[in-house]
């Protein structure tokens, strides 16, 4: 491969953000790595963009199976530069009286798997140019919201997760940037988890306001990407102009 084509890894890359900047990077030219559970997804993705993706299956709380999936990734490309942190998910969850089994799974999901992930891709990054690591926070890490406390509290932990990362790659010369974007609604199957299917709810989502895209928040990514080496952005916030929350 040549020493300028850049590889990453996108975690979430089966659906909605994660896909939409899987396929935004290859435009872009990079290799990518497509991280998610259901490869069948994956697959229709690389069958558009046959040679420049690979796809590893994964359930990024199993941590020896995400280890293996970035060494299935090394192997094949043989480098490492970007990591996009997208896979992520909600469930409408009350600290009152929410289920345990879905704070863990949000807990695991948001945030032990994207630490995970983060260290495996620092491991790989070259150790004199550094990498870039991106995480898909949002506004929920931003504010707090009268509804899933848990996912707030889960991109909470994001935002203070990159603000650390940041500072131990500095005290130890390591120049990888760490960035978030921070979106308000944006039209994913996000909703589906997160009010269980129940239709009537997911359509009010989209009722009475435009949301973003998926390749809105795509763009924010490649712009942040493809900033000057020495440039780091630290949080995109974004939200579509006529959202109403
Ligand atoms: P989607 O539901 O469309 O995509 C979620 C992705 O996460 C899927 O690819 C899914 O893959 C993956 N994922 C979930 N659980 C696991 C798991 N255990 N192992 C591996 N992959 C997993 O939602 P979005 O694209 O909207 O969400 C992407 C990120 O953006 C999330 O972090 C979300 O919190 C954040 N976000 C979304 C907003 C929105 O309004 N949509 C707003 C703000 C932030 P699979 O099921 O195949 O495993």
């Amino acid at each position: 491969m040549k020493d300028n084509i850049r590889v990453a890894v996108v975690t979430g890359a089966s659906s909605g953000i994660g896909r939409a900047i899987a396929e935004a990077l290859v435009v872009h030219g990079y290799r990518v790595t497509l991280m998610a559970r259901r490869s069948d997804r994956m697959e229709a993705v690389a069958s558009s963009n046959a040679g420049a993706t690979l796809v590893a299956p994964v359930d990024v709380r199993n941590e020896q199976k995400l280890i293996r999936a970035f060494e299935v990734s090394q192997e094949h490309w043989g480098r490492l530069d970007v990591l996009i942190n997208a896979a992520g998910l909600a469930h409408e969850s009350s600290l009152t009286d929410g289920s345990t089994d879905e704070w863990r799974e949000m807990l695991e999901v948001n945030v032990l798997a994207l630490a995970v992930a983060s260290r495996e891709a620092l491991r790989r990054f070259d150790r004199e140019k550094g990498g870039h690591i991106v995480h898909m926070s949002s506004m929920s890490g931003h504010r707090v919201t009268r509804r899933g406390a848990m996912y707030t509290a889960t991109k909470f932990a994001v935002r203070s997760m990159a603000e650390s990362l940041r500072c131990e790659l500095r005290d130890s010369g390591n120049p990888t940037r760490v960035s978030c974007v921070s979106p308000g609604f944006v039209d994913t199957e996000f909703f589906e988890t997160y009010f269980k299917g129940d239709q009537e709810k997911i359509q009010r989502v989209r009722t009475g306001q435009r949301i973003l895209t998926p390749e809105d928040v795509a763009a924010s990514v490649v712009h942040i990407l493809e900033a000057p080496e020495h440039v780091e952005i630290h949080d995109v916030l974004m939200r579509s102009n006529e959202q109403l929350s």
